[in-house]
């Protein structure tokens, strides 16, 4: 059984809920579920908090966040048979929805306190979702809409450790575009920044989609190939060289033509930072043989 139900609240509280209990209810005690919420800013955790806190009052078996405008669903424990969920929303903001479920089903009572209860998480949840956008933000690049630098520091530890645990390979590419500064100083910055999303956007439809592109400093990017050995790393690098060399980047009634360089690593005994500079060192030695070519690491 599924009982629905929306939560909006303009109150200027966190402490007082604004959904009052029917007489015969007891009102649970919001000030330790209020302290705790107020520990993160974690969205996971503040959810394992709020589930965990709120099974002394209404046991329940799982909890499920869903973001439908921020497109994800966080869950913590199992599915039961009935549920309940309510839509929440701040002062006019929607805030998502949250369902509880269990076995057993859902008394009046149980709804009316999960009711009271949920207005202690609007305000930690609408906090936790300003830091998520903020973290997204930091992580990604304005001008591409691709993740930055910091972004693929954090993917290329994580990338190193998940393929070491799994025997599996790791590939790198270096992306450089050629003679970006010509572009420049020929046409200006606008059209330079038009081809920098233009080589973004090429790259990326050619990608898997568990194909990681980054873009690293100004004209660079770096593609993280999960699960491709050397050799399959190659054909994508070359598949990404030929695709450049063929796009045509039109802006303010200039048709662009630019290509790429590439240097391909694929992990061995190492960490990522050498895996890149080795991706690196290809790239630069792609150069020296003069540009718009694939080169293998050593
Ligand atoms: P090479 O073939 O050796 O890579 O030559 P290059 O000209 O591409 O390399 P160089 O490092 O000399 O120049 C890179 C240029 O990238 C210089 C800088 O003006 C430009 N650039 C860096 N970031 C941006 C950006 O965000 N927008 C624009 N339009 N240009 C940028
Ligand atoms: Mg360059
Ligand atoms: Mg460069």
């Amino acid at each position: 059984m599924a009982l629905h139900g929306s939560l909006n609240t303009d109150s200027k509280s966190t402490l007082a809920p604004v959904v009052s209990l029917a007489r015969g209810v007891e009102a649970p005690d919001t000030l330790r579920l209020t302290t705790a919420l107020q520990t993160t800013l974690d969205l996971e955790q503040l959810l394992r908090i709020f589930s965990d806190t709120v099974q002394e009052t209404v046991p329940h078996q799982g909890l499920t966040y869903r973001n439908d405008e921020r497109r994800f669903v966080l869950a913590v424990g199992h599915t039961g048979r009935h549920h309940c969920s309510y839509r929440l929303n701040l002062l006019g903001t929607e805030l998502g929805e949250v369902a509880m479920s269990r076995n057993k089903r859902f008394s009046e009572q149980d709804l009316a306190q999960v009711e009271y209860l949920l207005c202690t998480l609007v305000y930690p949840l609408r906090n936790a979702l300003h830091y998520r956008d903020a973290l997204a933000a930091a992580h990604r690049d304005p001008l591409t809409g691709i993740g930055n630098r910091a972004a693929l520091e954090d993917h290329l530890a994580r990338e190193v450790a998940l393929a070491r645990r799994h025997h599996q390979s790791l590939s790198l590419l270096v992306v450089d575009i050629d003679w970006f500064k010509q572009v420049n100083d020929r046409h200006g910055h606008t059209v330079g920044d038009a081809v920098l999303r233009s080589v973004a956007r090429v790259t990326k439809e050619l990608l898997r989609g568990d194909d990681l592109l980054f873009r690293f400093g100004g004209e660079e990017f770096v593609v993280l190939l999960r699960g491709t050995p050397q050799d399959g790393a190659m054909i994508v690098a070359e598949r990404i060289r030929a695709a450049i060399a063929a796009a045509n980047c039109i802006c303010e009634g200039k048709d662009i033509k630019v290509t790429v360089s590439l240097g391909v690593a694929t992990l061995r005994e190492e960490d990522g930072d050498r895996l890149f500079d080795r991706a690196d060192h290809a790239l630069y030695e792609a150069k020296q043989q003069g540009r718009n070519r694939v080169q293998a690491a050593q």
